[in-house]
């Protein structure tokens, strides 16, 4: 079958690779119906995360069961599922109180080789969600989205304490950040602050619910952000890059007793605990448990209550991944869809 693989920084490959196959039980191999590029597959490819030789890339994936291993029960042959990046059993206490990501079982076999024809998901039962029947092939992107941005940027808004009566706001305007967007709009916030400077993302910022934008950054972002807010600072904030720089923007733009909601992959951030200290800011994120959200996200996107699939601005067969890759590394393309 046909993968992605990273080279060495800017050396994304298609190239044959073997066949998944059933090598544990509790086991699922898939053929995908889409994967994409993921913003966090930028990090490696712009050489700022080291690879340990060719790396096979990709961990977003949505399509149907080939094959289940012995011990599978509730996943079956045909179903059409969507699956997040990391295995989990969902049975465990860490899952159960809804964490999933930090499985005591997890198993980063999904994590990995994703953009490729076909899928072996370790954990089948605890990590797949099937949809209800064969979904319409307009409804892929949304499901899509939903294996990891979607659901990442819902922990972001949910970890956040978006709600009825909140003002939100969002740094970074990559896909994760513009559904966060769309899942403060969802929760029920009341004024939804995009920080962005490009204009494509702005105007999908504004359609998933947005109330203002602010393209100032640092200092002058933390002080507009003020400014819409009665000069306290927002109650909840969604931090979606990983930088030291947008993680203090966050962190300063929330007013005491507000929320910061984290799910941008740290690269180099050390807070500095004086300033953290007197805050009186909540921190929390981390790598997001989209397994707990995917059967509500997957019931709003069958309903058609939501269409996060429109941060998709380019789809590529996978043969042209690379392509995908320079798009998004030239931030031409929002989010790249690969069609097997
Ligand atoms: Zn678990």
């Amino acid at each position: 079958m046909r993968g992605t693989v990273l080279y060495a920084p800017g050396d994304v490959r298609v190239e044959d690779r073997p066949e998944p196959t059933i090598e544990q039980p509790t086991d699922a191999v898939l053929r995908l119906a889409a994967t994409c590029v993921c913003g966090s597959d930028l990090w490696p490819y712009r050489g700022i995360e080291k690879i340990d030789g060719p790396s096979p890339m990709g961990h977003e994936y949505v399509g149907i069961v080939e094959e289940v291993g012995r011990d599978v029960s509730t996943i079956k042959p045909g179903q059409f599922v969507v699956g997040s990046f990391f295995a989990s059993d969902n049975t465990c206490e860490i899952c159960r109180a809804g964490y999933q990501t930090h499985c005591v079982n997890r198993q980063p076999g999904a994590a990995t080789g994703g953009q490729a024809q076909r899928l072996r998901v370790p954990l089948a039962d605890g990590t797949l969600v099937a949809t209800p029947g064969m979904p319409d092939d307009d409804l892929i992107p949304s499901l899509l989205a939903a294996s990891d941005v979607l659901g990442t940027g819902w922990f972001a808004a949910v970890a956040a304490q978006a709600g009825p009566g909140t003002t939100v706001a969002v740094v970074g305007d990559g896909a994760v950040g513009l559904l966060g967007v769309l899942a403060a709009t969802q929760l029920g916030a009341e004024r939804i602050i995009m920080m962005s400077r490009h204009e494509p993302r702005q105007r999908l910022a504004l359609e998933f619910g947005a109330t203002d934008i602010v393209t100032e950054r640092g200092d002058e972002g933390v002080a507009r952000i003020k400014d819409l807010s009665n000069g306290l600072g927002a109650h909840s904030v969604i931090e979606a890059v990983g930088t030291q720089e947008s993680m203090m923007q966050a962190i300063r733009a929330t007013r005491a007793g507000g929320h910061v909601g984290y799910v941008g992959v740290s690269h180099g951030v050390s807070l500095p605990g004086e300033e953290l200290f007197f805050s009186g800011v909540h921190l929390h994120g981390g790598p997001a448990p989209v397994r707990r959200f995917l059967p509500d996200l997957i019931d709003r996107i069958c309903h058609r209550e939501i269409d996060p699939g429109k941060v998709f601005d380019l789809e590529l067969p996978l043969e042209q991944a690379a392509e995908g890759y320079r798009a998004m590394d030239e931030r031409r393309a929002i989010k790249t869809l690969l069609r097997p």
